[in-house]
């Protein structure tokens, strides 16, 4: 089984990359929010600009987007909440922490995140909260941020780079 990288513990065939391959829609904003981090972490930029619908889209290109996140390992997502706008149920928001590694050192993005549907498919709108990349210490005794119960230096610290 080759686990999907958004965390859900299922294949990612039959998680996010029919989502990925538009083979199937996502239903619901953690849907879409799930296959965009899985699509980060497998290098597929076209599908990042695809379900993107933020007012700087036009100046955003593949290549760019590869060369912003050369170098980057996505490591862990946590789903922290998702709700729908009690209003409008064509918008929604998830909040949740990505754990990636850069230059040998690990740093979580927390982010809010809108998103919209439009003509019955769900797009990445914007980052509703001040989200920021705060570096993550740990030391390699530490137990690992993953969730593994393992200690860091005998879990995730390998996949830093
Ligand atoms: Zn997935
Ligand atoms: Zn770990």
């Amino acid at each position: 089984m080759n686990t999907c990288p958004c965390g859900s513990n299922k294949d990612f065939g039959s998680c996010c990359q029919p989502l990925i391959n538009k083979e199937q829609q996502a239903q619901t904003p953690e849907q879409l929010m799930r296959s965009r981090y899985s699509a980060f972490a497998t290098e597929h930029y076209q599908y990042i600009l695809d379900t993107y619908l933020g007012k700087d889209k036009q100046d955003a290109n593949k290549e760019a987007l590869a060369e912003d996140y050369d170098g980057i390992q996505w490591l862990k997502l946590t789903v922290e909440s998702t709700e729908m706008d009690a209003a409008n149920s064509n918008h929604g928001f998830v909040t949740f922490s990505a754990y990636f590694g850069m230059k040998g050192k690990l740093f979580v993005l927390q982010e809010r995140s809108a998103f919209e549907k439009m003509d019955g498919s769900w797009f990445y709108l914007a980052d509703v909260s001040e989200s920021s990349n705060t570096r993550l210490k740990l030391s390699r005794n530490d137990i690992c941020f993953c969730g593994s119960e393992k200690k860091f230096k005998k879990c995730c610290e390998h996949r830093l780079n």
